[in-house]
């Protein structure tokens, strides 16, 4: 009886997150003696696909319906609860995110499974079967006791640590039957562009209104190119089209979870560290230094961002 894992692709790669998913699952299948089944759906390379097994996947099962390019959930859901009945699995680890959520309440229902989302760390079966959840974006924690055989669990970004084990697995097609009466159409994408996508960046410079005006982002892009960065903003700036919506991060926002995030003239409002407070380490450039954000910092840099950045930017070139 497997443990499945749902795997969410970008780009024709398996997310980071998603990857954080099989690896979750892996550490609980060690647990439990059994196997992890992961499984992708739409369109999608077999190599890609058999990365999986790098992170703890016994297998990957691909259903390749194109309908499930088009991302419409109930059809993710239908396909995934078709995958648990066949593995006769119990178990189902997926990363919380836009479209794990509502697939994961989905097939709960389907599978009468309880369902725990945001979840933090791998759960503890020492007395019943409780998971630590992140509450209040991120102020706070729940312990939440998990009932029945059937359990969906959406973990947190960084609810695991990454490490490259095993070897690519086999990949097997999947042939769900996929209903067209969803009452839900796709009607059109508007992707976002950029060489590296926020939401999965392992790096993000981020800049405020401390910048003054778009017209100073330049420097901002330039440390992120030096870095192989992901630009991001506060959402003042992008409420003013100083910077595009997309770039946005926080409650409001995108939540980020990278390895750093760099913040560039930003005060730390409550609202803006509930998307970042998943990252890894945090570093802050703020003149002010009573700047609420250098409580969540790594590490601060009290001074002008106008003279700091150029600075750190020649540094990390002269480093390189
Ligand atoms: P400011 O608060 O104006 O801060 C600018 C900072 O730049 C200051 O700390 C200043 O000291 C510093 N600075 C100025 N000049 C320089 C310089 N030359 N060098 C270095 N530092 C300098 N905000 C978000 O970001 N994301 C959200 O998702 C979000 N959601 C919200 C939801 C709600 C319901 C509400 C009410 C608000 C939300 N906000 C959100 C807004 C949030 O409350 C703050 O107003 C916002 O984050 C402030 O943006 P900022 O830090 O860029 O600007």
């Amino acid at each position: 009886m497997s443990i499945v894992a749902f795997i969410e692709l970008a780009e024709g790669a398996i997310k980071k997150t998603s990857l954080e998913a099989v690896a979750f699952a892996r550490a609980m299948a060690d647990k439990e003696g059994t196997n992890v089944t992961a499984v992708a759906m739409g369109s999608a390379d077999e190599s890609a696909l058999a990365e999986a097994g790098k992170y703890g996947a016994a297998k990957v099962l691909h259903v390749s319906d194109s309908r499930l390019d088009k991302g419409v959930i109930q059809a993710y859901a239908s396909a995934l609860h078709q995958v648990m009945e066949s593995e006769g699995a119990n178990t189902m680890i997926l990363a919380k995110s836009s479209l794990g959520d509502p697939v994961a309440a989905r097939v709960s229902i389907k599978l009468g499974a309880s369902l725990a989302s945001n979840v933090t760390e791998l759960p503890d079966t020492s007395a019943g079967f409780k998971v630590k959840r992140s509450i209040y974006t991120g102020k706070a924690f729940a312990i939440s006791e998990m009932t029945g055989d059937k359990k969906i669990i959406a973990i947190k970004k960084n609810a695991i640590a990454l490490e490259e084990g095993g070897s690519p697995c086999g990949v097997e097609a999947f042939s769900a039957s996929i209903d067209d009466q969803f009452g839900t159409k796709i009607t059109g994408e508007d992707k976002q562009t950029g060489d590296i996508l926020l939401p999965e960046a392992d790096l993000v410079v981020s800049g405020g209104r401390g910048l003054k005006g778009p017209e100073n982002w330049g420097m901002i892009e330039d440390l992120a190119k030096e870095l192989g960065a992901a630009t991001g903003c506060s959402k003042p700036v992008s409420d003013m089209d100083w910077r595009p919506h997309h770039e946005h991060v926080g409650q409001t926002g995108v939540k980020v979870a990278p390895s750093l995030y760099i913040a560039v003239g930003i005060s730390g409002a409550i609202q803006h560290l509930a998307g970042v407070n998943s990252s890894k380490y945090i570093v802050v450039i703020n003149k002010d230094p009573e700047a609420p954000f250098f409580k969540a910092a790594d590490y601060g840099i009290v001074g002008d961002a106008f003279e700091v950045v150029p600075k750190l930017t020649e540094a990390i070139k002269a480093a390189k």
